[in-house]
C-alpha cells in the first residue's frame, strides 16, 4: 500500500465532483464539428473507377468492419456465399482500416481480440496487437470466407427501400449501383465519423492540420509499420485531446517533433502495458479445439456484474494475465468483500467508492512516478472513477514529458479556447505551430441513427430515422418492425460492451447466420419482429438504470457527454448484461423457434 492511499476519501470524492462540474457543457454532443471534405479524404488507398453494379444478391452488409465480416464469416460458415459487403473505406477493417496513427494498437489481448484465430490459422504475434497486424487480420477474414469477391469499396449506400411485392431490398449507392438484395444488415460502426472540436478559429488555421483517425505520414515521415516521424524534426507540432488515441500516439511525435505541445481538457488514466511477443509454444499449449470461445466466455463472465448486472460469484479466470482482466477482477472482488447479507446497491456502491479512491491513487503514484516534472505530474492526473472514462495503458505517454521539447498545456478542463492562422490559444496564451493534430475522438454512435447516413425505407415507405425518432425500438438489438429481412448490428439493445468488442458482433453474426439459414432450408422470403415482441423487448430496455457507477462521473463519450435526453434510456444493454444476453440469445437462436419473429413464405 502506498502512501496516497491514506488519502481522505470524501475530500478525492468532493475533488471527483468538482472536476465534473467544470467539465459539464450544456452543449454535450454539439460542441463537436464533422470533418471537412478534405481532412476526411482516405490517406490509404486509391479510389479505382469501376462499372456500376446492377444485379441481385442474397445478402448485404453495409460496413466493412468487424461487424459485416464476421457475419459474412458466420453466413460463409453456412454455405451462404452470395454477400456484398459495403464501404466508403478502400478495404475491410472498419476503424482498423482508418486509424493507422503512429503507435496504434488494441488494448484486449490480442488472442481474444482477433476473432476467427481457430479457422484462419493465425496466431497473434504480440500479447497485444498493433494495427497492421489487426487489419491484415482482418483482411485473412475477408479472403478465407470469400468476402471479396462481391465487396464494393469506397463506395456509400445512398438509400435502402424494401420493396414488399418483391420482397427485397432495393439499394442504390454514390458509384451508380443499384441492385436488389435478400436481406439487408447494417452494421455502422460506433466510432466511425471522426469529430473536431469546435473551437473558435479552428477553420482558420494555415499550418497543416490533419485528425489522427486521417493520418499524414507524408507530413510527418514513418508509416504505419515504421512510426518513425523523421519529417517532425524541425516542426513545432500541437496535439489536442489526451483519450486512448493520443496517448498512444504522443510518444512517437515526441520522439521526433521539434516541439510538441499537448493540449489537455481532461487528464486520462493512464498505466502501465508491458506488451510483448507471443510465445509459440504456450499459443500452442492453449489452442486446442474450440479454445478461444472458451477464453471469450471466461472474458465476458469476468466482467458482468460490473455495470450492475446479477453479478456473477465465481472467482475470475483471467487465463490471458490481461490487464483489463485484472481491473474487472478486482471491482469483482471488491463488490464480493461486501457480505452477501447486506450487499445491495447502496453498500456495493460504498465499497465500490472506497475501491475507486484507492485505484486513482495508485494511478496517480504512478503518473508521478515516471514524469520527473512535478508540476506537470500533477497536472496529469486522473480526478474520476476509475469507470467513467476508458482507462488506458502505455509505456511510452508519460515518458513524453520527460523529453525536453514536449510541453504539456493543461487547460483545467476548459479546453482550447481559439485557434489563429498560425497558433493555437489556451488559458491565455498563443502557442504558434506549424501542425495541428486533432486526437479528439469520433461521434460516438452508441445510438445507431447518429452513424446512419442514407436512408432506409421499410413498409410503406417509413423512414428507419423516423420509425427510431423517439428512441431505438427492437427485440435483440437486432429486428425492427417495419423493416423485414434487415438486422442491424450495434451496441443498443443488446449486449451492449461485451468488454470485448468483436465478442458482441460474433454472436450477432451467428444469429443472423443462423436464422437466414433457418430462411433458406423452410423456403421462407419474409421475416419481420412481432410489434408485441419489440415492445416488450425495448420497455424492458427503458427500464433498466444506467450503469451506476457513471452517473456522477465526469464527462465524456461513454457518459453521452453528461447528456439527459430520456431517449439515451433505450440506448442501454439488457439487464442481465453480455453474459446473460449471450447465454439468452443461444438458447433462442439454436431451438430454432425464433421466438417473436414472424415468418412468411
Ligand atoms: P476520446 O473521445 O476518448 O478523446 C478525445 C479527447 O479530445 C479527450 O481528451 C477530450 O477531452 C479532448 N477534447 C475534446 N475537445 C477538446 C477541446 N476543445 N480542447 C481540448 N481537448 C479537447 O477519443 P479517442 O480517439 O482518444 O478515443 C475514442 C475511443 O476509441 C476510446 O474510448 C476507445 O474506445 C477507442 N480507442 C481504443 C484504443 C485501444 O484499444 N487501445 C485506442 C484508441 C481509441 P475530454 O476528455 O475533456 O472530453
Amino acid at each position: 500500500m502506498n502512501d496516497t492511499i491514506h488519502l481522505d476519501a470524501d475530500a478525492v470524492l468532493r475533488r471527483f465532483a468538482e472536476e465534473r462540474e467544470k467539465r459539464l457543457r450544456p452543449e454535450g454532443f454539439g460542441q463537436y464539428l464533422r470533418l471537412t471534405e478534405d481532412m476526411d479524404r482516405d490517406p490509404w488507398t486509391v479510389r479505382q473507377e469501376r462499372p456500376p453494379v446492377a444485379d441481385h444478391v442474397t445478402f448485404t452488409f453495409v460496413g466493412g468492419g468487424w461487424a459485416g465480416l464476421l457475419t459474412g464469416a458466420e453466413l460463409a460458415k453456412r454455405g451462404i456465399h452470395d454477400v456484398r459487403i459495403i464501404d466508403r473505406a478502400g478495404d475491410f477493417g472498419g476503424v482498423w482500416y482508418w486509424n493507422r496513427y503512429p503507435g496504434v494498437m488494441c488494448d484486449s489481448p490480442a488472442a481474444l481480440y482477433l476473432p476467427l484465430l481457430e479457422e484462419t490459422g493465425h496466431m497473434p504475434s504480440m500479447k497485444y496487437a498493433f494495427q497492421p497486424e489487426i487489419l491484415e487480420h482482418c483482411q485473412r477474414i475477408g479472403r478465407h470466407f470469400g468476402l471479396y469477391d462481391k465487396a464494393l469499396f469506397h463506395t456509400s449506400v445512398e438509400r435502402a427501400e424494401w420493396d414488399e411485392a418483391a420482397r427485397l431490398w432495393r439499394i442504390t449507392t454514390d458509384r451508380g449501383d443499384s441492385f436488389t438484395s435478400t436481406y439487408l444488415s447494417l452494421g455502422l460502426g460506433f466510432f466511425s465519423t471522426p469529430k473536431l472540436p469546435g473551437i473558435p478559429g479552428i477553420e482558420t488555421f494555415k499550418g497543416k492540420a490533419f485528425h489522427a483517425a486521417r493520418w499524414d505520414y507524408a507530413y510527418t515521415g514513418g508509416s504505419p509499420a515504421d512510426p518513425r516521424l523523421d519529417r517532425l524534426t524541425d516542426k513545432r507540432v500541437a496535439v489536442i485531446g489526451t483519450g486512448a488515441t493520443a496517448i498512444q500516439c504522443i510518444g512517437p511525435v515526441s520522439e521526433t517533433a521539434k516541439e510538441l505541445y499537448v493540449f489537455q481538457r481532461t487528464p486520462s488514466a493512464v498505466s502501465p502495458r508491458g506488451n510483448g511477443p507471443v510465445d509459440e509454444a504456450w499459443f500452442r499449449s492453449i489452442a486446442t479445439p474450440g479454445w478461444q470461445k472458451r477464453y471469450n466466455d471466461a472474458y465476458v463472465r469476468d466482467w458482468t456484474g460490473l455495470w450492475g448486472q446479477p453479478f456473477s460469484l465465481e472467482p475470475s479466470l483471467d487465463p490471458l494475465d490481461d490487464d483489463f482482466a485484472k481491473f474487472a477482477a478486482r471491482l469483482r472482488s471488491v463488490i464480493l468483500s461486501v457480505p452477501a447479507e447486506i450487499r445491495n446497491p447502496v453498500t456495493v456502491k460504498a465499497a465500490l467508492d472506497k475501491a475507486s479512491v484507492e485505484i486513482v491513487s495508485e494511478v496517480h503514484e504512478y503518473i508521478r512516478g515516471m514524469v520527473s516534472d512535478p508540476d506537470t505530474a500533477e497536472k496529469l492526473l486522473p480526478w474520476y472513477r476509475p469507470l467513467c472514462k476508458r482507462p488506458t495503458f502505455n509505456d511510452d505517454y508519460l515518458h513524453a514529458y520527460n523529453r525536453p521539447g514536449t510541453r504539456l498545456v493543461d487547460t483545467d478542463g476548459k479546453g482550447v479556447e481559439a485557434i489563429t492562422e498560425t497558433a493555437v490559444i489556451a488559458n491565455g496564451t498563443e502557442y504558434p505551430v506549424d501542425c495541428i493534430i486533432y486526437a479528439s475522438g469520433f461521434e460516438f454512435a452508441k445510438d445507431p441513427l447518429r452513424a446512419l447516413k442514407f436512408e432506409v425505407l421499410g413498409v410503406g415507405g417509413v423512414d428507419l430515422r423516423s420509425r427510431w425518432a423517439q428512441g431505438v425500438r427492437s427485440l435483440h438489438g437486432l429486428h425492427t418492425r417495419g423493416f423485414p429481412n434487415m438486422f442491424t448490428v450495434q451496441l443498443a439493445q443488446g449486449a451492449d460492451f461485451a468488454a470485448n468488442v468483436p465478442t458482441g458482433w460474433q454472436d450477432a453474426g451467428e444469429t443472423i447466420a443462423l436464422i437466414v439459414d433457418h430462411m433458406r432450408q423452410q423456403g421462407l422470403s419474409r421475416v419481420e419482429v412481432e410489434e408485441a415482441d419489440e415492445l416488450a423487448w425495448s420497455q424492458q430496455i427503458a427500464a433498466t438504470p444506467p450503469m451506476p457507477d457513471t452517473r456522477d462521473c465526469t464527462p465524456g463519450l461513454l457518459t453521452f457527454e453528461g447528456g439527459t435526453d430520456p431517449r439515451i434510456a433505450l440506448l442501454s444493454g439488457v439487464p442481465e448484461g453480455p453474459r446473460g444476453f449471450f447465454a439468452m440469445m443461444a438458447g433462442w437462436k439454436w431451438s430454432g423457434d425464433f421466438a417473436g419473429l414472424e415468418f412468411q413464405q
